[in-house]
Order: structure tokens, then C-alpha cells, then sequence
């Protein structure tokens, strides 16, 4: 009987590893379950919500066939301009730091969803929606999953996905640390006057760090993009009081004029950023994956690129445990697993910890180091070429566990 993978969660995160699951298991019976229905349509340009995608993502997006879909939609960051507000301290990192023409892609979150759905159900995954799971049970022979309707399935392995809050990780008796940093993302797309250039800015302000990335242009005239604005609980309630035009002068008070006037607001949506970092990924049958097993700040915007790097090192331990004659769930399947992303995701987590405080305001005395080491990254190319690469995921391309998926010059494509 062909082998059985049960995806909860039809984010972009499950999504992503149904794929990786099929490329790798061609002959396996891949199915997402997903509790709401999928959204269809296409929202208002200024009111999406978007993912910068590293060139490691990009370079796994097309080997699954997914990037052709997303490309032509993808806007271009080819320079990261990275200050502090009010300090002398700014850099400048180019693709040029690293020898690539661009350093990565924005790409609206409705447009990865649609790219990852149809690919899906290209290569044969099947997807229910809307689908409720209501339980999980490590006690039946197989790994079973109790649906809301009161159908029973079973499975050879189960990955839950089931986001942030996930109650399915809670069931499996999978302990979560959870961080409370107090801080929240404002997020909208904002536009200016001109043609996009293709710049995506990170400007640590006194109330919390800010991106704006690069949206593709859906008016020539005008340049949109991507806010995300981490800020105190009280802050980010006052900011979505505000009515667009004093938020557009808030945010150009602490952005400045960069990018000359800015015009237009879409509308804002508010996050708590709580870290959740779960202490295990697995039980016998079970793993989690995406914002079950780690949510992240956005501040680099790391969290699904961490993820479909998951993913590829998910499809990569599958493909060789399959070929070995070894079942799926197999807890010796899941440690492999793990021995893949640990090192990556403690690295992407503390990273992403050290970068949401590194600029909070502490006083004179931390002013003028952090302002040195920004000057520092903007004169000294090694040290920019050394950011840039961990940051592109450039870092992670060659790695020898996902040999067994992909073929190398699939990899080294970008
Ligand atoms: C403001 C912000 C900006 C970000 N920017 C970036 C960025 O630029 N780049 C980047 O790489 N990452 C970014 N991230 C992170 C990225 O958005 C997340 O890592 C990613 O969306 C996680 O997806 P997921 O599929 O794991 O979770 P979710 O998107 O939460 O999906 C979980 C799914 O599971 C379903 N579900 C829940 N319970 C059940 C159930 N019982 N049965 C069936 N289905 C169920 C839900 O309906 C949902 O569809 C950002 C995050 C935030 C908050």
C-alpha cells in the first residue's frame, strides 16, 4: 500500500511541505487537511499582506516548480539600506556584496498561497477545505487524526501545522516556550511617488524596528510597500487609531523622506510578536512544522524561509528513509530530521532574538557603538558579504542533506 502523509494546516507553511513530501515521494497518498475554506479572489493592492523570500527560498521555490508561478508577481530587492533613527549610523548592502544580481524577493501572501495550491494540486497532493481536525492520537497502531465531522484517518506520518497557536501540538503533549517580547507589528502597504527601485529598508526606530519592502508596481507612478512595524502594545493601538493621513505622518516622521512623500495607506492589520520555540518537534508518527514549532519575529523576515528549509530537509530525510525500507513515523526518521534543522533554527532564532533588541533605546553609552558597527558594515565589504549571505540563506544552499532531494545544480542555480 502506498505510504500515507497527513498535513494539518493548508498555510503556506503546509502547503509547502505537502509539495516537498510528493517531490519526494512520488508514489505516496499526500494529504492537507486545512479548518477554513482556501481563499480565493484577489484583494486590493494596498490592502495585501506580503513574505520577503531569501534566494535559498527562491532556489527551493523553482526546484518544486513553484517560483514560475510567483516570479513574474515577486518584487526585486536588490539593495537593503539598514539606519538608525536620528544616529549617524547607516549601511548600504548590494548584491554586488555577494556576487548576485539580487538579494532576494517580496511576493504577496495571497500570491505564494495560490502558487503553492496549484502546484499542489499539480503533483497530485489533496487538499480538503474546510476541513477541522479536532484531535490526534498516539495511541491507536497508527498515527490517527479524529476530524470535526467524526470521520477517523490514519496515516504513516502526520505533520502538524497548524500555526502559532496550535492546540494539536499542546494534545501531542509537545511543550512550547513562549516568550512574551511585548511588542507588536503594525503591518500595511504604503505607497510614494515614483518608480519602484527595488530598495528594501530596515530602520530601526526608537519605538521599534521598521521594514518596508518592495512590492512589484501595480501603478508605474507609484512605488508600494510592504510596512511592518514592531512596536509596544500601546503604541500600536494608538497607530491603528489613527485615521491614514496622521498615520502616514507618523510613519514618515520616524521613516523620513527617503522615499520622498508618501501617499497612500492600505488598510492596517496589528500582530502580537510572541516567540513560541517548541522544546520538541516530534513524537512517533508526529512532527510539527512552521509556526507550530517556531514563530519568530519578523524583523528579519526569516520565518518562512526558515520553513521551506524545513521543508527541503524534511523531503530530503523521507526520500532516504522510504528508500531504506523504513517506516515514515519512525522515531529514528524523526531524529534524522531534526539533526538537519536544529542547527539551522537555533541559529535563525537566537539571530532574530539579538536583532529585535539590539537597537531598543538604552541610553548614550549603546548609541555610539551600535552607531560605529553600522558605519563598520557599510565600509567593510567582508563583513557586509558575511551578513548579506546569512541573511540571502546563500549560507545554507550547499547543504549536503538535501542532496538525496534535489540534484546539485538545482541548488546552486541562483
Ligand atoms: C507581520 C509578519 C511579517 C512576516 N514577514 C515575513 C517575511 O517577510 N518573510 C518570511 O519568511 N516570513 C515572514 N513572516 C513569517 C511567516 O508569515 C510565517 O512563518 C508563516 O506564515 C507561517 O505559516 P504557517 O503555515 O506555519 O502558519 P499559519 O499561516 O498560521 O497557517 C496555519 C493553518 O492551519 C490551519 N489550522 C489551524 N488549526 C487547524 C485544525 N485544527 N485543523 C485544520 N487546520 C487547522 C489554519 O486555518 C491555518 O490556515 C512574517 C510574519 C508576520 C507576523
Amino acid at each position: 500500500m502506498a505510504e500515507r502523509i497527513v498535513i494539518i494546516g493548508g498555510g503556506m507553511v503546509g502547503l509547502a511541505f505537502a509539495i516537498t513530501c510528493q517531490y519526494a515521494l512520488p508514489h505516496a497518498d499526500i494529504l492537507v487537511l486545512e479548518a477554513r475554506p482556501l481563499p480565493t479572489g484577489t484583494p486590493d493592492p494596498l490592502d495585501t499582506r506580503a513574505s520577503a523570500l531569501n534566494l535559498a527560498s527562491q532556489s527551493i521555490l523553482s526546484a518544486l516548480g513553484v517560483w514560475r508561478s510567483l516570479e513574474v508577481s515577486a518584487g526585486v530587492i536588490s539593495q537593503i539600506h539598514v539606519s538608525h533613527q536620528a544616529h549617524f549610523g547607516s549601511a548600504m548592502i548590494e548584491g554586488s556584496d555577494l556576487g548576485v544580481p539580487d538579494l532576494g524577493y517580496v511576493v504577496e501572501n495571497h500570491i505564494i498561497g495560490r502558487g503553492l495550491k496549484e502546484r499542489a494540486d499539480a503533483v497530485g497532493v489533496t487538499i480538503k477545505a474546510p476541513c477541522e481536525v479536532e484531535y490526534l492520537s498516539t495511541s491507536d497502531a497508527q498515527p490517527a487524526i479524529y476530524l470535526a465531522t467524526g470521520e477517523i484517518l490514519y496515516a504513516d506520518l502526520v505533520i502538524v501545522a497548524d500555526g502559532n497557536q496550535s492546540s494539536l501540538r499542546h494534545q501531542l503533549g509537545i511543550d512550547v516556550e513562549w516568550r512574551r517580547t511585548g511588542q507588536h507589528a503594525v503591518v500595511a502597504n504604503v505607497s510614494f511617488a515614483g518608480s519602484q527601485q527595488g530598495i528594501a529598508f530596515e530602520r530601526f526606530t526608537p519605538s521599534g524596528p521598521m521594514a518596508l519592502l518592495p512590492l512589484a508596481s501595480s501603478v508605474p507612478s507609484e512605488q508600494r510597500f510592504n510596512v511592518v512595524w514592531s512596536l509596544t502594545e500601546g503604541r500600536a493601538r494608538d497607530l491603528m487609531t489613527l485615521d491614514d493621513e496622521a498615520f502616514l505622518v507618523d510613519l514618515q516622521r520616524h521613516f523620513g523622506w527617503r522615499l520622498g512623500r508618501a501617499l497612500r495607506v492600505g488598510r492596517r492589520n496589528t500582530w502580537p510578536l510572541d516567540r513560541v520555540r517548541v522544546r520538541e518537534q516530534s513524537r512517533s508518527g508526529f512532527l510539527v512544522a512552521g509556526n507550530a514549532a517556531h514563530g519568530i519575529h519578523p524583523v528579519a523576515g526569516q520565518g518562512l524561509n526558515l520553513s521551506l528549509r524545513d521543508a527541503a530537509s524534511l523531503g530530503a530525510t523521507l526520500k532516504v528513509a522510504s528508500a531504506g525500507g523504513r517506516n515514515l513515523g519512525d522515531i529514528a526518521t524523526a531524529r534524522d530530521y531534526e539533526h538537519k534543522v536544529l542547527p539551522d533554527q537555533g541559529r535563525i532564532i537566537d539571530a532574530t532574538d539579538l536583532l529585535s533588541t539590539l537597537f531598543e533605546p538604552r541610553g548614550m553609552a549603546f548609541d555610539l557603538p551600535r552607531d560605529v558597527a553600522l558605519t563598520s558594515l557599510d565600509l567593510i565589504r567582508p563583513l557586509r558579504r558575511h551578513i548579506a549571505e546569512r541573511g540571502t540563506g546563500l549560507d545554507t544552499l550547499t547543504n549536503p542533506a538535501w542532496e538525496a532531494l534535489f540534484s546539485a545544480p538545482v541548488l546552486s542555480a541562483v
